[in-house]
């Protein structure tokens, strides 16, 4: 930051470019809840108060030492202002500049783009991106903020602004620790310098602040812990409101866990589902988001470990009694106690989805729809979990309706007796893959195949590699043996034609192609080409190239051509008739199966050769 001007004792300081823009939309911006600025102001007094708790832990120099953990919130409907004092932490000079002039977090730019398009109202993207403090704007004509650090050191402060560019510091002898944030309302926002009008507020975002909160003296709220009451006695607005607060959400959850364990951990948890993927949405990676309490102490609201990284959509509180209260950050992630939570509380959120899943499907379905792609990061990442994982996995699949969905387990009841494989096949979409000669075969004997939609369920599919004991297969798969097809009844090419063709076909594609076989597997098709590489499918090529990993230009193929198909029929009489022609249909019957498996890496020759083919087919 720029100090302009530096005289005595009173510094002026222009805001960060960001912030300027920021307080231009908010100043200028109409809105509908302007309420909201008690609630942020608030937050951060019981932020700074809970920063202060953790301070005394290590910290035996403290300022102002006996002052109580509380807020203090005064109105004064003559003068227009309401005020919000805290004992908390407070700010030295340099975090004044570094908190209140800069947006240090990578949410400002994505707060800043979603306010320009408008997708929520201001209001409600202001907590969500940690720019709450600013709010004050929307009704302040000035906000003064006075502080003195629980550093001794520190100095007597004032921050004063009117939300234009700029914003001053002066000294001023006689403060408390913690900070005084006096709001000098606009005329128009008066209103929210009444006693009654602010209790409101309070009441409804603030009742569960976890430090005393005292309005004009008088105490407004009920210090509680939701999480350690009993279900039966809360009432579901009660946890609707909670989640609001807690995980600064402006609609209901979509699900939430309540439990209580005494062993082998004591445990309180209350775990919620938003309703909204915000990922999903196009917005930054999730933060880990269940803070973790010991005894109604929070220890740390974004704890790193306490939960696997796939569940990091997660909101709510984990109250831990057998957790030491000065754990630091630091040692959490290795602390043992941490590691048992994490396996605890994944495997009850596993077991509620579960119970979802039987009991609920349309929610689960809902759920699944949202969030499914964190449960295939976690079957991709989480080995310990990959088997629970695996039964909430969802496919369409030949046996589906359109748009239904089925899950392995259901499938596996539906397997023949003699059935030993799992089957599954990738591509955008349904029709495409009924469309495709690769289902030709599984129809006809039969079999079910599973519809993978997503490139990641391929990986998916490989990492669970087996579920239930049965071996997951993708149906290009070259191993796969299949009975004849029976419902083409045509003459097939006879052994000796077939084994001549075959011969002469892998002639001509030379270094293109693996096996060249006839098929017992197709029925309408001519030809289909195998993948014979069990571990990379094309997708997965596809991708990996994208990621510049080291993979062959050429994957291995095998084709199979159809005995009893005409085309297949008349290459083989071309052969000797027509070598040239023969050549040329044989190489586009290849690069069309290649097309049909997804492997149409370069497209140019093929595009040649097909002029060249319908122009003798023309000219005859
Ligand atoms: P957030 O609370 O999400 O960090 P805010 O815009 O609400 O974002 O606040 C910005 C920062 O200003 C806080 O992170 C904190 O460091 C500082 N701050 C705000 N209010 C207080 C306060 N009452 N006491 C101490 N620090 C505060
Ligand atoms: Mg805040």
């Amino acid at each position: 930051m720029t100090t302009d001007t530096k005289q005595d004792k009173l510094e002026q300081h222009s805001f960060q470019a960001e912030v300027t823009q920021l307080l231009d939309l908010v100043v200028h911006s109409l809105y509908t809840n302007k309420e909201i600025f008690v609630r942020e102001l608030v937050s951060n007094a019981s932020d700074a108060l809970e920063k202060l708790r953790h301070t005394q832990l290590t910290e035996k120099e403290i300022f102002d030492e006996s002052l109580e953990l509380e807020i203090n919130l005064t109105t004064d409907d003559t003068a227009g202002t309401v005020t919000i004092q805290d004992f908390g932490v407070g700010m030295t000079r340099e975090e004044l500049i570094e908190n209140l002039g800069t947006i240090a977090h990578s949410g400002s730019k994505a707060f800043l783009q979603a306010l320009k398009e408008g997708s929520a109202p201001v209001s409600d993207l202001i907590g969500q991106f940690g720019v709450g403090f600013y709010s004050a704007f929307m009704v302040a004509k000035e906000v003064k903020v006075y502080t003195h650090s629980w550093k001794n050191e520190g100095e007597h402060l004032v921050w004063s602004s009117d939300g234009t560019g700029s914003y001053q510091i002066e000294t001023v002898e006689g403060q408390r620790r913690g900070c005084k944030i006096v709001v000098q309302l606009k005329e128009e926002d008066k209103d929210f310098s009444k006693a009654d009008t602010v209790r409101d507020i309070l009441t409804r975002y603030s009742s569960f602040v976890q430090f005393p909160i005292n309005l004009n003296g008088e105490r407004v709220n009920k210090v509680q812990a939701l999480w350690l009451r009993g279900k039966n006695e809360i009432k579901e607005e009660e946890y609707t409101e909670f989640y609001k607060f807690q995980a600064k959400a402006f609609d209901e959850p979509l699900t939430r866990l309540h439990f209580a364990a005494d062993a082998p951990l004591a445990i309180n948890a209350l775990l919620f589902v938003p309703k909204t993927n915000m990922e999903k949405m196009g917005f930054m990676r999730e933060e880990a988001a269940v803070s973790l309490y010991c005894r109604k102490v929070l220890i740390d609201a974004k704890p790193d470990g306490l939960l696997p990284d796939w569940l990091r959509f997660l909101k709510g509180v984990v109250d831990s009694a057998d957790l030491p209260l000065n754990i630091s950050r630091e040692t959490m992630q290795d602390s043992a106690l941490v590691k048992k939570l994490n396996k605890l509380l994944t495997r009850r959120f596993l077991k509620h989805l579960e119970n979802m899943a039987k009991k609920n499907s349309e929610d689960f379905l809902g759920f699944y729809e949202n969030f499914n792609a964190f449960l295939k990061e976690g079957i991709t990442t989480d080995f310990a979990h990959r088997e629970q994982l695996s039964k909430l996995l969802r496919y369409e699949s030949s046996t589906t309706d359109k748009g239904k969905l089925t899950n392995i387990a259901e499938y596996v009841e539906r397997m023949k007796e003699d059935q030993k494989e799992i089957y599954y096949y990738f591509a955008s979409n349904r029709d495409v893959i009924e469309a495709g000669p690769y289902l030709e075969a599984f129809k006809a004997n039969n079999l079910e195949v599973l519809y993978l939609y997503e490139p990641v369920d391929e990986f998916v599919m490989s990492h669970l590699h087996e579920f239930d004991g049965k071996t997951l297969v993708s149906a290009d798969q070259s191993e796969i043996q299949l009975d004849t097809a029976t419902e083409n009844e045509s003459e097939p090419l006879s052994h000796e034609e077939e084994n001549k063709l075959c011969e002469w076909i892998n002639e001509q594609l030379g270094e293109r192609v693996g096996k060249v076989t006839g098929s017992k597997r197709l029925v309408d098709s001519p030809a289909i080409v195998l993948n014979a590489d069990k571990m990379i499918s094309p997708t997965m090529r596809r991708m990996m190239k994208a990621m510049q990993q080291d993979v062959a230009a050429n994957p291995t193929v095998n084709l199979e051509i159809n005995l009893r198909h005409p085309l297949v029929k008349n290459l083989y009489s071309l052969i000797e008739a027509e070598a040239d022609l023969a050549n040329q249909v044989t190489q586009q019957i290849y690069d069309t199966a290649l097309v049909a498996a997804g492997f149409n890496e370069d497209p140019r020759s093929m595009v040649d050769r097909i002029y060249t083919l319908l122009e003798k087919l023309t000219t005859r």
